[in-house]
């Protein structure tokens, strides 16, 4: 008799042990059909992936996929990339987690590196953009309470931005379709503003203001850059008003926007910096950096169970040593520009838009980009779309020219029938 364990909790489904070839069989064609188990909230397509090589993947029927998405930014190293699983492997073999009352030989090396390499004086490792940035917050908030007392708490964000999904990271979402009641009450003290307007910074900040948290290219948002001289001058109005400056680059950084934090093209100089997503190269790893006035952390004041583990910090090792390769950012810089120049070179009716930095590229569409988004993926090219109506490219930052010329060709295929 197979001995199958159930737990089914909100859509779950975990099966412990099988010893029966038929249940196997059963459970892997579940799998394999689109598993309606998993809590499923990112919109279906129905591809189910079981590999992936460089910037290409393949799926359970063994069509094969350009990839310009990256696990959302993620695997910035492209998939099955030889030193990462070299290291990774390894690692594994020695310590994949001990707790943080401890450190390791390989979190200790890779937080010296990171802040070495950015400037930083002190790292918190998680496991998650939402981790990160929740640390940016309690942080932001600390720093409040000694610059100001109870009263200086208000952190601001920005419209169209996105932080995270759990409630204080929704809530510094400056999105209002991402707030329905049903999940509220939302957490005090945050308040938007509109980017890049000159007229709403006069009065965005004042004493009860502890940070302004921004992205410096929203990308979910709809890969929106910041306007550099409205970026600057609404840090420098934070800190006039006494509140530190907190940059969100889990997204745009670890080279994605084209140097290894995006922050550094704008020359805004945050106190705090969160990274995330390509951090590690896909295994979960996120980081809040702090320096000057936002190093206000003691110890004991924010802890996280996995958080900066062994086999995280390993990867994370080999990320860095690549990003930071003489060349690499450049590579990435012209593979940007190159998609954009050959994508406005089209000149198609369709596309409104093009914009991003580095490896960030969106393009701007006249028609439903889910529709295009959908098309592309039946033809062999991946990716995902940001705000109403863009097209977003986040390909591994090592994408060759020749995977380019694929994908773009996809892309060109379909946005002619439009
Ligand atoms: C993806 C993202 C997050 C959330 O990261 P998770 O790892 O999903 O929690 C936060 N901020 C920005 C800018 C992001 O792009």
């Amino acid at each position: 008799m197979a001995h199958v364990e159930k737990k089914s909790l909100h859509g779950f489904f975990l099966i412990t042990s099988f010893k029966s070839a038929a249940v196997r069989g059963v459970f892997l064609r579940k799998v394999i059909m689109g598993n309606k188990q998993i809590l499923n909230n990112y919109g279906s397509f129905d591809v189910t992936f079981v590999k992936g090589q460089g910037s290409r993947l393949y799926d359970v029927n063994g069509k094969e996929y350009v990839d310009f998405l990256a696990g959302i930014a993620v695997n910035c190293l492209g998939h099955n990339y030889k030193p990462l699983v070299d290291a990774i492997c390894d690692q594994a073999s020695k310590q994949i987690h001990i707790c943080n009352y401890f450190t390791s030989d390989v979190g200790n090396e890779y937080a010296e590196k990171l802040l070495k390499t950015t400037g930083f004086e002190g790292v918190f490792f998680g496991n998650s953009g939402a981790e990160a940035n929740e640390c940016a917050v309690k942080l932001a908030r600390k720093f409040g309470y000694l610059n100001g007392g109870a009263k200086r708490k208000t952190i601001v964000t920005l419209k169209h931005s996105f932080h995270g999904r759990p409630l204080t990271t929704l809530t510094a979402t400056g999105q209002d379709k991402f707030h329905p009641e049903c999940f509220g009450p939302y957490v005090e003290g945050f308040k938007y503003l509109e980017p890049n307007n000159w007229d709403a910074l006069k009065t965005a900040f004042d004493d009860t203001t502890a940070a302004v948290m921004f992205e410096p290219v929203q990308c979910e948002g709809g890969v929106l850059p910041l306007d550099r001289e409205w970026a600057l001058a609404c840090a420098k109005a934070a800190r006039d008003a006494g509140a530190i400056v907190i940059c969100d680059e889990v997204q745009t950084g670890m080279g994605r926007c084209g140097s290894l934090l995006c922050s550094d093209l704008y020359g805004v100089n945050p106190e705090v910096v969160t990274l995330a997503k390509a951090i590690a190269g896909g295994i979960p790893m996120g980081a809040c950096m702090y320096r000057g006035k936002g190093n206000v952390f003691a110890a004991g004041d924010h802890q996280s169970t996995f958080g900066g583990n062994p086999l995280a910090c390993r990867a994370a090792l080999v990320v860095l040593d690549k990003l930071t390769q003489d060349g690499f950012m450049k590579e990435v810089n012209e593979k940007g520009d190159y998609i954009r120049n050959t994508v406005k070179s089209w000149n198609l009716p369709v596309v409104k838009d093009v914009r991003g930095l580095g490896l960030v590229v969106g393009i701007q569409v006249s028609v439903n980009p889910v529709e295009v988004e959908k098309e592309c993926l039946s033809k062999g090219l991946l990716f995902s779309t940001a705000g109403d109506d863009v097209l977003r490219f986040v390909p591994p930052l090592n994408i060759s020219m020749e995977d380019i010329d694929l994908g773009l060709k996809i892309l060109k295929s379909v946005l002619e029938t439009k």
